[in-house]
């Protein structure tokens, strides 16, 4: 553990930054008192950004815009075993935003040693997240990351602790903020003051949050030890279906989500292709056996709105093979096999 007394602080700061309302009117107060910031953005597999879209590319906007550096962070495999098996547990769905907090903070402690920064800055809220910005929460946080008093929470720090920053008078406490809640009406406020106005909505959240990607992560967890990373970026893509503890299928729902299962999957799954109808692609994990043979080509049939019969591709550790599907999956089979919330 650091001795947090002893610390001497200079005048750099890293901060965890979104680039959502909260982050960036933090960050302007910062900026504002002197403070060199460098901002750090995590990349998870589980972020909603796409690739015009989201917190990595408003991040990297604002700091083009306020002219400080940013380092972005991508997170996957340890990220991802924290997630199954966190240690102070999910909140409404697999979303262990406690777990997650502390993982980001350390990464970020990380590189603020690495460069020779000596205090955190987050745009957190007291009381505005039931899980991760209560200010037990908070104190957590900062005790778990060993960073007690170098954390600055610029929007709320007035009815927080005074951080060794404010104590040793390299920010000036009494510029900072006392915001409480959920409420944004005074971040918003203060973004217009400061000019700010293209932030993104700040409903928040990750998948993580979301029940359907949920529930396919959880069912992922339940039946597989290992893992590629390709199959987790796969449940973000098509309907999943569960035929057998060790069997899933994944099923395209339109062409984009067809050319994305056929890259993705090729790395880890067999692929199943229609050949004399029209229908979407699949891929499976698991054990392919006479059952996977019989049941996903079916699937396609069903998903292809064809009576049947027709034949399907199979594309397997570089061979081929043809399969025939006498008659599509009825609804009953369907619905016991879906993975949904
Ligand atoms: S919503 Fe997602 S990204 Fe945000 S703290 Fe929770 S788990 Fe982490």
């Amino acid at each position: 553990m650091l001795k947090t007394e002893a610390l001497v602080m200079n005048k750099k700061a890293v901060m965890l930054l979104s680039g959502g309302l909260d982050s960036s009117v933090a960050l302007k107060l910062i900026l504002d008192q002197g403070i060199e910031v460098t901002a750090v953005n995590f990349r998870s597999p589980f972020c909603c950004c796409n690739r015009k879209n989201g917190c990595g590319n408003e991040a990297l906007r604002l700091s083009k815009e306020l002219g400080i550096p940013l380092k972005m962070i991508r997170v996957d495999r340890e990220y991802i075993e924290m997630i199954r098996n966190p240690r102070y547990g999910y909140g409404k769905r697999m979303n262990p935003c406690l777990d997650c907090r502390i993982f980001m903070h350390t990464k970020a402690a990380e590189y603020m040693e690495s460069i020779g920064a000596t205090f955190l800055i987050t745009g957190e809220v007291l009381g505005q997240r039931p899980m991760s910005q209560r200010r037990d929460a908070m104190n957590l946080i900062d005790r778990e990351t060993g960073l007690k008093g170098r954390i600055l929470r610029p929007l709320s720090a007035q009815v927080l602790k005074p951080t060794l920053p404010e104590q040793q008078g390299i920010v000036d406490r009494d510029r900072l903020l006392a915001i409480t809640g959920r409420g944004r009406k005074k971040q918003m406020a203060l973004a217009e003051a400061f000019s700010i106005s293209d932030y993104p909505c700040p409903a928040g959240g990750c998948l993580l949050t979301d029940a359907n990607f949920a529930v396919k992560l959880k069912d992922l967890f339940d039946h597989q030890d290992t893992y590629e990373m390709a199959e987790i970026r796969l449940l973000r893509t098509g309907r999943h279906l569960r035929i057998a503890p060790d069997l899933k299928a994944v099923i395209g729902r339109n062409e984009q989500e067809n050319i994305r299962i056929e890259s993705l999957a090729k790395t880890c799954y067999p692929l199943f292709i229609p050949r004399d109808f029209t229908g979407p692609i699949g891929a499976a994990a698991g054990k392919m056996d006479e059952r996977a043979r019989d049941v996903i080509p079916r699937i396609l049939l069903r998903y292809g709105r064809s009576e049947g019969p027709g034949t399907v591709v199979l594309h397997m550790n570089g061979s081929e093979e043809i399969l025939t599907a006498v008659a599509p999956l009825t609804e009953e089979e369907l619905a016991r096999y879906r993975i949904r919330a």
